[in-house]
């Protein structure tokens, strides 16, 4: 295939491994509830193992049983490859040939989707294996950090299900944000559209009076950003609320419409009072170039867990780059995904937040239980550069055992 793909960049030649097998984990809270709109509730775990006792482990943000079957599931044509007898028997770090083989034998399963979701997990297990193998984090093995520290940003939390209570619950959760040091964060502001909190109705009125109550608890030297999660049909109805919204300083309002419009996402674009962010549901840089080209965002947010893997996303933030636009990588899922996103961002300096939530503001007990990422927030609201070998997050089997259901 003619297009780029990224391996590890070594400064000495790496032992000799070949993959000998993948294990696929499902896992669910035992509270899971398919109305509740949190994908924190599941996860898709997967583990690489090597013929030397080595392995990697990788996560990706989709359906978990859809997931599993996308990498497990026996080719049956040409283009329609198994992913897993791709892996199994490859070179370990040739992690960039591994992906344009995977991609292009499995090109009439998706090329796009669930089976570039799935193969992100494969993708970031590969580059936690090899770091491990060489003894150096992912950084380090994406061609060096470009920088010391990052800046985090703090999802806020809703709660209730009447207005007061869920505006009340952000502005708690925005307080107990600031407290721990984050200098940025953001709240969703979803009280109507197909994600509404709880399945709210309300006024576009009160979103405002909800943005308006976070800024006022924050004050103005804190970074807010806003996720209003395809609340409006089209870009009309959305510019006659967010024109008002300026006042507030949103550093972006992210899918304020569905992510396929890309026509009415320029528009929003050229007019909003602020920059627009798009890209959590997106994979492969294919997709990113329309988002940026035609749909003309500021901000793009790939997830590692989504688009392809670690690689696939540094080459989006390189995209990015030389488009002039600025990156904010989405992240929901356990410190598998979060630690994965850190790396990335020390490569990417264009990436000016990563989203990160300490267990201290986290609702989702398996995202707090499965996995411990090596970062912590400093003082002065930033996070300091990983040494740990490979993507550095310590795994809880026990909990992986607890939750795991297939
Ligand atoms: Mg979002």
């Amino acid at each position: 295939m003619p297009f780029r793909t990224l391996s590890p960049v070594l400064s000495t030649v790496p032992p000799k491994l070949r993959v000998t097998g993948i294990d696929c984990h499902v896992l669910l809270a035992p509270d899971y509830d398919a109305r509740f709109t949190s994908s924190a509730q599941d996860s898709f775990v997967v583990v690489v193992h090597t013929d030397q006792g080595l392995s990697g482990i990788g996560e990706c943000d989709a359906n978990p049983w859809m997931a599993k079957a996308c990498i497990e599931a026996p080719g049956t044509h040409t283009m329609g490859l198994s992913i897993r007898d791709l892996l199994i028997g490859s070179d370990p770090f040739d992690i960039g040939g591994f992906w344009r083989r995977a991609y292009l034998g499995s090109a009439m399963n998706g090329r796009r989707g669930m089976v570039i979701h799935a193969l992100s997990a494969v993708e970031m297990a590969l580059w936690d294996l090899c770091g491990k193998a060489v003894g150096r984090p992912v950084h380090a093995l994406l061609g060096g950090a470009t920088r010391d520290r990052i800046t985090p940003y703090a999802s806020l939390q809703p709660a209730g299900r009447r207005f007061e209570d869920y505006r009340d619950a952000l502005v708690a959760s925005a307080e107990r944000a600031q407290a721990l040091g984050f200098r940025a964060m953001k709240t969703e502001i979803t009280m109507n559209g197909p994600y509404a909190h709880g399945g709210m109705r309300e006024s576009w009125d009160r979103h405002t009076e909800v943005l308006a109550a976070v800024r006022k608890a924050i004050g103005p030297e804190v970074t807010l950003m806003v996720d209003v999660q395809y609340l409006w049909e089209d870009a009309a109805t959305c510019l006659s609320v967010v024109r008002d919204w300026a006042e507030f300083d949103p550093w972006f309002l992210e899918t304020p419409i569905w992510s396929d419009n890309l026509d009415e996402i320029a528009r929003l674009v050229e007019e909003a009072p602020m920059p627009i962010a798009f890209g959590e549901w997106l994979s492969t840089r294919f997709e990113f170039a329309e988002l940026m080209d035609r749909g003309r965002v500021q901000v793009a947010q790939p997830d590692v867990g989504r688009v392809g893997g670690i690689g696939e996303a540094k080459i989006v933030c390189e995209m990015a780059a030389a488009r002039g636009r600025r990156i904010v990588p989405h992240c929901w899922k356990t410190g598998i995904s979060i630690s994965a996103t850190a790396h990335l961002a020390f490569v990417a300096d264009n990436c000016d937040f990563i989203e990160y939530l300490p267990p201290q503001l986290c609702h989702e007990r398996l995202r707090r239980d499965v996995a411990a990422e090596e970062l912590d927030l400093g003082p002065d609201g930033t996070i300091a550069l990983p040494v740990r070998p490979g993507l550095g997050f310590e795994i809880d089997w026990d909990a992986v055992k607890r939750y795991t259901v297939a």
